[in-house]
């Protein structure tokens, strides 16, 4: 095991895509010195468990703050997996034939018609397919199928490919990658941030960007010149885990071609022959087995997209958990309070999807100070404040 610096530029804590996306974006604007901090292997968490699906437009009902930023984020993927292929050699397989969104019932037709309506009035790219013209491009779906929608700029990456990419390309330039240690503690002198207290002992910055996924709101500070209470926690705090479970089935010739939507379950095609089927959205704390109910209701769900998936071999299954804020928004940027600290927290259903503009926009943050108007909806402040002055 490498040894651990005693003093870095700046600390990143988590090591899944958002960390290793901000570690990667502070390299390119030629931060020398950081240090991501991991407690177990790198993607361990949810962004190894994601299905890798970019889809802004799939499940959007208007474009807001939101929406505006994954669009963003999407639209920075072809660069993103050219520029990592260069770098690496790791092809993150981002897909271009796009997303069918599948109308199964009255219900469906009705939520369908509306995304349709509002995305072609507002020029998004998106087509409303008849059952026939649905199934002539996917011929495995259900014959029960009323309509579709195709987003053909919606896609995929594998997300596992996109970990290993990222972390060779953070050492090929240079950013230290520590796993297997974990962070106890953020430490502050007089409202600023002086360091990490660590598995593997201090190390000192001031400079600390938290992207601990769903167990950011875990993490503790401890103020040297005693403002705080011992053991306080650090402000933005709701960050909750929101189990999802996934089945993976082995579709040798492939079946599908797209990403496939109903408004109850997803299936993703992988090239090497695996298919994905998600998810669930479970609110049961730390818990990431997989459970019987959770399978059923998966399966269920994936053989009403298309019945064939019942006579494949289930290969695996597996769960993550999602961190989710109170109001299911990210957190990104500066907390004004304390001098040093930034959050790149509560990507949700979508951390995958956001990891390019999460990186430019924390780089910009931790570099230039800059924190752009478009992201107030997304700024540390808007949960309960903590004054530490
Ligand atoms: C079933 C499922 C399907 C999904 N599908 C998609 C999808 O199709 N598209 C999409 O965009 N998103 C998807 N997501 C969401 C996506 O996976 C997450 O939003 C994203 O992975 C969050 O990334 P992260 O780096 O913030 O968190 P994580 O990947 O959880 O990484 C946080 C890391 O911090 C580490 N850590 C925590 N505490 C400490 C500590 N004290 N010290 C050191 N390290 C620590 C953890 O070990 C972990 O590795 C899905 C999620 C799930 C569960």
């Amino acid at each position: 095991m490498d040894k651990l610096p005693r003093t870095t530029e700046v600390a990143i804590i988590g090591g899944g895509v958002i960390g290793l996306a901000v570690a990667r974006a502070l390299a390119l604007r030629g931060v020398r010195d950081v240090l991501v901090i991991e407690r177990d292997r790198l993607g361990a968490e949810s962004s190894g468990a994601a299905a890798g699906m970019l889809a802004p437009q799939a499940e959007a009902d208007s474009a807001d703050e939101f929406f505006h930023l994954c669009r963003g984020s999407r639209d920075l993927y072809p660069v993103f997996a050219a520029e990592l292929l260069e770098e690496t050699g790791i092809d993150i397989q981002l897909e271009t034939t796009g997303t069918l969104y599948l109308g199964l019932n009255e219900e469906d037709v009705k939520e369908l018609d509306l995304r349709y309506d509002w995305q072609s009035k507002a020029g998004l790219s998106v087509e409303r397919l008849s059952s026939e013209s649905a199934r002539k491009l996917e011929p495995s779906i259900s014959e029960s199928v009323l309509m579709a929608l195709r987003f053909p700029l919606d896609t995929q990456v594998e997300n596992r490919r996109l970990i290993e990419a990222l972390a060779a390309s953070n050492q090929n330039r240079g950013v230290h990658l520590a796993t297997d240690t974990s962070v106890n503690s953020v430490t502050l002198a007089r409202g600023r941030i002086s360091g990490l207290e660590t598995s593997r002992g201090f190390v000192a910055t001031e400079r600390i960007v938290i992207a601990a996924g769903a167990w950011s709101s875990l993490l503790t500070a401890s103020d040297e010149s005693g403002v705080l209470p011992p053991d306080s926690a650090l402000p933005a705090l709701g960050i909750e885990p929101v189990r999802g479970q996934m089945l993976c089935f082995d579709s040798n010739p492939a079946i599908f071609s797209h990403v496939v939507y109903s408004p109850r379950a997803y299936v993703v095609p992988r090239r090497d022959g695996r298919l994905l089927a998600g998810s669930t959205t479970e609110h049961v704390g730390f818990d990431k087995q997989v459970t019987a109910e959770g399978v059923g209701s998966i399966h269920a769900a994936a053989m009403e997209i298309s019945p064939g998936i019942g006579s494949l071999a289930l290969k695996e299954s597996w769960a993550g958990l999602r961190p989710r804020t109170p109001d299911g928004l990210p957190v990104l940027g500066a907390y004004a309070e304390i001098e040093g600290l930034f959050y790149a927290i509560g990507h949700y259903r979508n951390g995958i999807l956001l990891a390019p503009i999460t990186g430019e926009l924390i780089a910009d943050a931790v570099v230039d100070g800059a924190t752009p108007g478009s992201l107030n909806a997304f700024a540390p402040e808007r949960f309960a404040p903590v004054c530490v002055r």
